[in-house]
């Protein structure tokens, strides 16, 4: 194989995977305006559902705005090796391979955050904020971006730094150890992640003292879990949209409620919400997400030890010398099908497990169904969800099935 035949197989991909997309974003656009559902009204008056529809279309029409420049810059940068212009502009600054591979990482990840910046901001303060749904500032926004950089440059420095070091030094073990390093970290970062990271970026608070702390405190005594490992976050520093979370495995195990969630339910509404997510954890599904993602990562690390060595892929991309970073970038493209592959996998796994969740509340929390039921209903109208997606459009983007199907197993 040469590397021009090699670099077309890359251009193909990313270019078939925008079509793929784009086609899905159509018809779920279309599907979203089927107005033969009849249990629509159950949901919107007239006004609403007119805003619900516009709220989607606005999303769809923005998404492939954004999509299509990025395809076009990508095809750009392969079509004109801009990857390989990056690299001989590090290499004129520094000798050292594994710092010429941090700094083409890090200017990469500068630049695309640049070029990713405006559609963020549009998204959040135009979009967001005209459905009412946006309440950060750009003062949060911009803190946000500073703290979510520094973070990943702690810990994601030294780790990027560990495996490229690895890879330069004892390239038959990069397989093995790096991904040994990145599951150590991920390990850590499932249990701990929601104790050491969240707090940087939101306040948690014990549910306040009153009526639904009590009724609280009854069911989680029902279930033997600890009001300790349960928190109220304030969602509503930046979204009016409502959630809950369950993170972790044992002595981590944490249960976020947003504040957003109190403010709109009545008590027994959260607390089966909070019987769902504590379904979560009984039922283990973090557990066994995190274990499929690890291996996962497993054959991702598999497969790179043995084509990262290849110095065709560094030459595909039109690099003179074969490079990590070259190298790993042209991976990551031609790895597309089996990303989306294993993001099928996973959101259908994550589907079932919020019936199996719901299931759970049902059986622990009387009358659950009903309160379960007018809760997520609440919760899709006040976000303006799509009622009717697209099937296909579920099967690849969502983690949570259809409102109208999870009601349908709950009645
Ligand atoms: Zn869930």
């Amino acid at each position: 194989m040469t590397a021009s035949f090699l670099l077309g197989i890359m251009i193909f991909l990313v270019v078939i995977n925008f079509l793929l997309d784009t086609i899905l974003d159509y018809l779920n656009d279309r599907s979203s305006k089927n107005t033969t559902e009849p249990k629509v009204k159950q949901f919107y008056d007239e006004a609403e559902y007119r805003k619900s529809i516009d709220y989607s279309s606005e999303k769809y029409r923005f998404g492939l705005f954004d999509s299509t420049v990025n395809l076009l810059l990508v095809v750009a940068a392969l079509g004109l090796s801009w990857f390989a212009l990056l690299d001989e502009l590090v290499r004129e600054y520094f000798s050292n391979e594994l710092v010429i591979s941090l700094a083409f990482i890090a200017l990469l990840s500068v630049i695309s955050s640049i070029i990713n910046l405006p559609f963020a901001l549009h998204y959040i303060f135009r979009i967001e904020a005209k459905y009412g749904f946006n309440k950060t500032t750009l003062k949060t926004f911009f803190a946000d971006r500073v703290k979510g950089t520094v973070l990943s440059l702690l810990i994601g420095g030294p780790l990027l730094t560990a495996i490229i070091y690895i890879y330069q030094q004892i390239p038959q073990w990069f397989w093995l150890m790096g991904w040994a390093l990145v599951s150590g970290f991920s390990l850590f970062s499932f249990m701990f992640g929601t104790k050491l990271f969240l707090p940087l970026f939101n306040k948690l608070q014990p549910v306040p003292e009153g009526e639904l702390r009590d009724e609280i405190e009854k069911y989680c005594k029902s279930q033997g879990y600890a009001m300790s490992k349960l928190y109220v976050m304030d969602g509503s520093k930046r979204s009016t949209k409502a959630n809950a979370f369950f993170s972790g495995m044992g002595r981590t195990k944490t249960i976020v409620l947003f504040d957003t969630l109190i403010e709109k339910l009545s008590t027994p509404q959260i607390t089966a919400v909070l019987a769902h997510e504590i379904g979560h954890y009984k039922r283990k599904h973090t557990l066994a997400m995190f274990l499929l993602s690890n291996l996962q990562t497993f054959v991702l690390f598999a497969l790179l030890g043995w084509l990262l060595g290849n110095s065709l892929l560094s030459e595909a991309l039109g690099a003179t010398e074969p490079s990590f970073h070259i190298g790993i970038l042209a991976f990551f493209l031609l790895f597309t099908p089996v990303s989306v592959i294993l993001g099928l996998i996973d959101n259908g796994l994550s589907r079932r497990n919020e019936f199996q969740a719901d299931k759970f509340a049902i059986d622990t929390y009387p009358n659950s169904s009903e309160h379960l039921r007018d809760a997520l209903k609440k919760i899709s109208t006040d976000s303006l969800a799509n009622l009717t997606p697209h099937p296909w459009y579920v099967k690849v983007h969502y983690t949570h099935p259809p409102i109208l199907q999870r009601l349908a197993k709950l009645s």
